[in-house]
C-alpha cells in the first residue's frame, strides 16, 4: 500500500482526462475490444466537477447511449417572432435526450465491466509529453499526488481562454424543470426555437421547450449573444415566458441548470503534443452557429477510435471546413447586425426540408446541398460578411464559463 506522501506513478495505453460527454464516449469505444488500458480522470465532487446537465441530439435508427436517452421527439416546432408556427418532421431523425448523469452512470457501469478501462477520481493537473508518450499529474480526493503516464492523453478539460477568433459569441440559457398543475404540453413535439420571446438588442433570444409528459417539460430562455446573463435577469425571463407566452398556469420549478457555450469561429488546437490531443469543446466539437457538440463528440470518438485500431494516433477534425465557413459568416452577420437572427432561423425552417436541415448541422450534406442551403439565407448581407471576413483580424477572447450550479 502507498504511503500519503509518496508521489506514486501508475502506466497504461491511454489516460483520458475529464469524464464528461466526450472523455466517457472515447472511453466507451476504445475499451470496445478489451486491446488497450484506459484510464479516465475525471475531476471529484467539487469545483473543478462539471454540473449535471442535459443534453440533446437528433439520430437516426439505434445509437451507443440508446439505454441513456430519457425522452425523444418525432416531431420539432420552430415559432416565429410574430406568432407564426412551424412543425416540422425530421424523420428519419428524430429528437433526443440525455441527462449527463444516466449518461455517466452508464459508461461508468461499462468501463466497469471492460477489460483494460477504469475511472479515476482526481484532479488533473499538468499535462507533458515525454520519452514514448506522455504524463499527466492528479491529485486525489484525499490528497494524494499520482503521475500517470500513457501512450497517448486526450485532453476534455474546458480551456481557461479560447483561440483568438474573428467573433466570439455565446450560447447561454437558463432552464426550469416545471410541473404544471394541468396537462400543458404535447410530449410528441419539442419546441426548437421560440422567437415569441422579447428580442434583446444585440443578438437573438428564444424560448426552448422539451415535453417530458403532459405536465412536465425542461423550459428553457436562451440568448446568442456576447455576455451571459445574471441568474436573476434568466429568472425573470423564464417566468415571462411561463407565464405570458406559454400560459402554463399554476406550476412549479422542481429544478434548473444553466449554461454557457462557446459560439466562436476560433481555431481550437486538437494536437498539442506528439502524444497529446485534446477532444470534445476543448478540441472544437461545438459547432459555432448552434453549440451542439454531443452527435458531433459520437462522431469523433468513433473515428478516433477506428484509428487508433489502424495504428494511426489522431483527432479527426470535428467540423468541415465548409461547414466551419458558413458558420464564420453567420456568426459575424449576426454579431454585426447585418440580419435579423429570429428571420433567419425561421425561415430556415420554413424554407429547407429538416432531415436537410440536420443533416446540413451535422456536416453530412453535399456541396450541392449547401449551395442551395445558401441560397435560402439573405444572400446580400451573407456575401458582404463573407467578403470582409478574411480581412478581419483574429483576437483573444476569454472562455465563456460553461455551467452553474442550479439552484
Ligand atoms: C448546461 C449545458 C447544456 C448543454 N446542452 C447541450 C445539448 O443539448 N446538446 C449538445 O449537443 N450540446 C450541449 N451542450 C454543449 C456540450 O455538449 C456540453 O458542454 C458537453 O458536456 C461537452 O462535452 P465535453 O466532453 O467537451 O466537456 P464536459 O462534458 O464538460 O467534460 C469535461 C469533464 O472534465 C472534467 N474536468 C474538468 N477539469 C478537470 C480536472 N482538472 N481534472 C479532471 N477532470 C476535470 C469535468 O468534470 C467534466 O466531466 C450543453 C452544455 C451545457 C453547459
Amino acid at each position: 500500500m502507498s504511503r500519503p506522501d509518496v508521489p506514486h506513478c501508475e502506466t497504461c495505453d491511454v489516460v483520458i482526462v475529464g469524464g464528461g460527454a466526450s472523455g466517457l464516449s472515447l472511453a466507451h469505444h476504445l475499451t470496445a475490444t478489451g486491446s488497450r488500458t484506459v484510464t479516465v480522470v475525471e475531476a471529484p465532487d467539487g469545483p473543478r466537477r462539471a454540473p449535471e446537465r442535459t443534453w440533446c441530439y437528433w439520430e437516426q435508427g439505434t445509437g451507443d447511449f440508446d439505454e441513456a436517452v430519457c425522452a425523444a421527439w418525432p416531431r420539432l416546432r420552430v415559432h416565429g417572432t410574430g406568432g407564426d408556427t412551424r412543425i416540422v418532421d425530421p424523420a428519419p431523425l428524430s429528437y433526443r435526450m440525455i441527462r449527463s448523469s444516466v449518461f455517466e452512470r452508464l459508461a461508468h457501469a461499462r468501463l466497469a465491466r471492460s477489460a483494460g478501462g477504469r475511472l479515476l477520481r482526481a484532479t488533473a493537473g499538468s499535462v507533458r509529453g515525454v520519452p514514448g508518450g506522455a504524463e499527466v499529474r492528479c491529485t486525489t480526493a484525499d490528497g494524494r499526488t499520482l503521475t500517470l503516464r500513457a501512450r497517448y492523453v486526450f485532453d476534455s478539460r474546458p480551456p481557461p481562454t479560447l483561440p483568438p477568433a474573428r467573433t466570439r459569441l455565446t450560447q447561454h440559457f437558463r432552464g426550469w424543470f416545471v410541473r404544471t398543475d394541468t396537462p400543458r404540453f404535447d410530449p410528441a413535439v419539442a419546441d426548437l426555437m421560440d422567437f415569441r420571446v422579447r428580442q434583446p438588442r444585440h443578438g437573438l433570444a428564444f424560448g426552448y421547450v422539451l415535453p417530458l409528459a403532459p405536465d412536465r417539460a425542461l423550459v428553457e430562455y436562451t440568448e446568442f449573444s456576447r455576455t451571459p446573463l445574471t441568474t436573476t435577469a434568466y429568472e425573470a425571463a423564464l417566468a415571462r415566458y411561463c407565464g405570458d407566452t406559454l400560459e402554463l398556469g399554476s406550476y412549479q420549478v422542481e429544478s434548473a441548470e444553466q449554461g454557457a457555450i462557446p459560439m466562436t469561429d476560433a481555431r481550437f488546437p486538437r494536437r498539442v503534443g506528439p502524444a497529446v490531443f485534446r477532444i470534445g469543446t476543448a478540441g472544437g466539437a461545438t459547432r459555432p452557429a448552434t453549440g451542439y457538440t454531443f452527435a458531433a463528440v459520437q462522431r469523433q470518438s468513433r473515428a478516433v477510435a477506428a484509428a487508433l485500431d489502424g495504428g494511426h494516433a489522431r483527432v479527426p477534425p470535428p467540423h468541415g471546413r465548409r461547414a466551419l465557413a458558413m458558420d464564420a459568416v453567420l456568426l459575424r452577420a449576426l454579431d454585426t447586425g447585418r440580419i435579423n437572427g429570429p428571420d433567419f432561423f425561421t425561415d430556415l425552417f420554413r424554407r429547407i426540408p429538416p432531415h436537410r436541415l440536420l443533416r446540413f448541422l451535422d456536416g453530412a450534406t453535399s456541396p450541392w446541398e449547401e449551395w442551395g442551403i445558401g441560397l435560402r439565407t439573405p444572400v446580400g448581407p451573407m456575401l458582404r460578411t463573407a467578403v470582409e471576413l478574411p480581412f478581419l483580424p483574429r483576437r483573444p477572447h476569454p472562455a465563456p464559463r460553461t455551467g452553474e450550479s442550479p439552484r
